[in-house]
């Protein structure tokens, strides 16, 4: 069996786990699996790295960043390489440049655009680990390049897909995907299998455990991901194709994202083309906005609401300047949070929004907004239910460990 192990930043953030790291892929080959790792910096060592260069500039040179930030995932790629051969481990380490990893030019956040996999393929029938580090890759004119924060994920799934791996496991601080946050309940439980649109519907509203867009790569390129634990032996969270997952819960998550406030425009003069000219404004500020509701004020003025991120409130209110003459008030809430229940199985059953209403009717909960998807229902309620309406609606649908 092929397998691309991805370890995170804690998992071999001191020379100890680096060691713990090593004696594990070693009792994996003595296993008979054929390895090819890819690594992190050590944990807190890009934002060392970052707080360096904005030592000289505010704004230092993409391209130099790229070279800097990417000494930190080779650190940790020669020194696993090193531990695992003091181990009679035979590996060899790479670079994202020696491991083949092509990308467009955007310094700082490249895409992956090709991977030469027959470096890796020789060093694996030689019969070693190959020890990749991640995060980078280089461009046309053979610069270095790194892929985003958190790109390290990326690199594993892209890594995983160009050798055509068997599994790609990802390793880090918590067990696996959870069916809401531990740290809500304590009657959440770890799922063993989710399909690749629930992760992405649970990774972009908090259950952060992989990086996203590794989850579109791993789907695109039916990479089948395991997200475990490097401190203990339990078994993860299999993420893969819907059709792989027999039993479909009708809601397998339960997210909370308090990273929300709502936008509230009453009397916006109702008159064709405003409504383009007000979010076309947000847009022009790269302001994320996410669920959009209008109705009917009076005298030929309607009320408009919307979410944006809580990090892009200041942002909103300077965009949104300009319409003061044609919107009576505009008010900004920022004690709400978002309330989200996804599961594949929704789509063939009826009754999963109405049933989850009711649970937060029976809590006295006030919903202030809703909004639909194939596999998800979400509601904007007051922040300070947030506890009390995950744990309701995580036993209504019998999630309860
Ligand atoms: N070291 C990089 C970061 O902190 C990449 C990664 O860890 O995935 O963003
Ligand atoms: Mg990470």
């Amino acid at each position: 069996m092929l397998v691309v192990k991805k370890f995170g930043g804690t998992s071999v953030g001191s020379l100890e786990r680096i060691e713990a790291v090593a004696k594990r892929i070693q009792k994996d080959v003595q296993g008979g699996e054929k390895v090819v790792v890819v690594v992190s910096a050590m944990s807190g060592e890009t934002n060392r790295l970052i707080g360096y260069a904005e030592h000289f500039s505010k704004l230092p040179s993409p391209k130099e960043m790229d070279m800097l930030l990417s000494s930190g995932e080779q650190v940790t790629s020669s020194l696993l390489s090193i531990a695992l051969n003091a181990l009679g481990v035979q590996a060899t380490a790479m670079t994202g440049r020696e491991a083949g990893i092509l990308t467009d030019n955007s310094h700082t956040k490249a895409r992956i655009e090709s991977i030469n996999n027959q470096p890796m393929l020789r060093a694996l029938h030689e019969g070693k680990v190959v020890v990749v580090a991640g995060f980078q890759g280089i461009n046309g004119s053979g610069d270095i390049t790194t892929l985003g924060r958190g790109g390290s994920d990326l690199s594993a799934v892209a890594v995983a897909g160009a050798i055509s791996a068997d599994l790609c496991e990802i390793y880090t601080d918590v067990d696996g995907v959870y069916t809401t946050d531990p740290r809500i309940t304590d009657k959440a439980k770890k799922l063993e299998k989710i399909s690749y649109d629930e992760m992405l519907e649970l990774a972009s509203m908090g259950a952060k455990v992989l990086q996203s867009r590794s989850v579109e790569m791993a789907k695109k390129m039916k990479v089948k991901l395991v997200t475990r634990s490097s401190f203990n032996d339990n078994e993860g969270t299999l993420i893969t194709d819907e059709e792989d997952i027999m039993e479909k819960p009708i809601v397998s998550g339960i997210a909370a994202d308090k990273n929300q406030a709502r936008v509230t425009l009453r009397g916006v003069a109702d008159k064709p083309g405003i409504a383009a000219e007000i979010f076309n404004a947000l847009a022009k500020a790269h302001i994320n906005v996410d669920m959009i509701v209008q109705n009917m004020g009076k005298d030929g003025r309607a009320n408009l609401g919307f979410t944006v991120p809580r990090t892009e409130v200041e942002q909103a209110k300077r965009a949104l300047t300009e319409f003061h003459g044609d919107v009576e008030n505009i008010d900004y809430d920022d004690t709400i949070v978002k309330i989200s229940i996804v599961g594949v199985g929704m789509k063939s059953h009826s009754g999963v929004a109405s049933k989850m209403f009711n649970t937060l009717a029976q809590s006295n909960i006030n919903i202030l907004m809703i909004a639909t998807s194939e596999i998800k229902v979400s509601v904007i309620i007051e922040e300070k239910y947030t506890e009390l309406a995950v744990r309701s609606l995580h036993s209504a649908y019998e999630l309860d460990a």
